[in-house]
């Protein structure tokens, strides 16, 4: 069977990771930090935290910025449910808009139309690595009639004056926009190190910080680090040292560091990240080249003038094929022993957002591209033998089913 998505792990990582555990230190400190600073440089962003998970880093930010019931933030209906989960955490409402037909990431003129006098924030989803229309995000939330609507309700939302931009870039590390690396770009970026994403520390997460200059980004991290292990004013290795024991706490916060085990893995595959990204992005011209010829296959976009994708996912869309058939393919696929995946059920036709009265009628986009979409194995030990086979299963399956 050729698995979706195992991660690279190898001697180095274990090398590593018995560092750590011999070191005498295992939970947050020395190693986390040193992620954090080379996190910064790889991802252009001024400042980093990591912490157990990008929705725990989500959570966080709206918490921080005092998201709360009568709230609404706008979330794309396409995403994966952690976008808006952690916006029902915080007693808002997520705003569910429709995507693109270009891509499948979330519409700005759909934003737009959604915004209103109750919107804090917008949490854009660079879907499969590919960045969001950065700019005209950035732009809307600038303009005069946006800003004259927004609400200040919290000291930080005085300060910030705007609806606040926090990017979903749970695909994207290392993609970029314009010269940039996501993670220079929006207010907040929040990359998730989970095992199945294209850098991962088994779990974890990233926040990357970017706010306007007012902003004091120390005092910001401070905050946030602060609020990730209980609102306790002084970490486990700060106590740890000599009469340095008595702590107040703030603030009854959360419990969401990132540990030096993580971080640990997390080091070694950021120094090898930009190898594990050219393989990447050979696996997905291999994919690209053959499916070119294939007049069902609408393949999906890595690059433009503008962007280049982290090529995290290959969403591969089956033109005319409707949900049953999809679902048919996909089984073919995997009797064939090839693991494939679908990204993403949207939100409406989970129970959770049902129940919430989302209805998949209002976001045809979304239901167009989830219907007939099958992701592809994409990871850096995908061998070339493993690509073909992929193809010519793909190709099998889909024209067995759809003639
Ligand atoms: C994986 C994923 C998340 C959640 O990341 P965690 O680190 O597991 O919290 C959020 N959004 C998207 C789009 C994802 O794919």
């Amino acid at each position: 069977m050729i698995p979706f998505s195992p991660p690279r792990l190898d001697q180095k990582t274990v090398d590593e990771v018995s560092k750590v555990l011999l070191s005498g230190w295992i939970t947050t400190g020395p190693r986390t930090k040193e992620f954090e600073v080379k996190l910064s440089e790889f991802l252009g962003a001024r400042k980093t935290i990591c912490l157990s998970s990008a929705t725990a880093g989500m959570e966080l930010v709206l918490r921080w910025l005092g998201v709360k019931e009568g709230d609404e933030v706008i979330v794309p209906a396409y995403t994966y449910c952690a976008t808006a989960n952690v916006v029902v955490h915080c007693g808002a409402k997520p705003v569910m808009v429709d995507i693109n037909t270009k891509d499948f990431n979330i519409s700005v003129e759909e934003i737009k139309k959604n915004i209103t006098e109750k919107t804090k924030a917008i949490i854009p989803v660079d879907i499969g690595g590919l960045p969001c229309d950065m700019d005209e995000i950035m732009d809307l939330v600038q303009q005069t009639d946006v800003v004259s609507k927004f609400n200040a309700q919290t000291e930080v939302q005085e300060q910030l004056g705007r609806i606040l931009v926090m990017s979903d870039a749970a695909h994207s590390v290392g993609a970029s926009y314009k010269g940039k690396k996501v993670g220079a770009i929006s207010d907040f970026t929040v990359f998730s190190f989970h095992a199945v994403k294209n850098l991962t520390t088994a779990e974890g997460g990233a926040v990357c910080m970017n706010l306007p200059e007012s902003f004091d980004l120390d005092a910001v991290y401070q905050n946030l680090n602060v609020m990730s292990l209980h609102g306790q004013s002084k970490d486990a290795l700060a106590k740890s040292k000599i009469g340095n024991w008595r702590y107040d706490v703030s603030e009854p916060g959360y419990k969401c560091n990132m540990m030096d085990i993580q971080a640990a893995i997390g080091l070694v595959e950021l120094e090898r990240y930009p190898e594990t990204l050219e393989r990447r992005r050979e696996i997905v011209q291999y994919y690209d080249e053959r499916f070119k010829q294939k007049e069902w296959a609408i393949r999906p976009l890595f690059e433009d003038e503008e962007k280049t994708s982290s090529f995290h996912l290959y969403l591969l869309r089956v033109k005319g094929a409707n949900e049953a058939q999809r679902d048919q393919i996909m089984s073919k696929i995997f009797e064939k022993q090839v693991s494939v995946n679908v990204h993403f059920q949207p939100l409406p036709l989970l129970t959770a957002y049902k129940k919430r009265g989302y209805q998949m009628a209002d976001y045809p986009k979304a239901f167009g591209a989830y219907e007939n979409e099958i992701s592809l194995p994409v990871y850096f030990n995908l061998t070339d033998d493993n690509i073909k086979t992929v193809i010519d299963v793909v190709i099998e399956s889909v024209e067995e089913v759809i003639g």
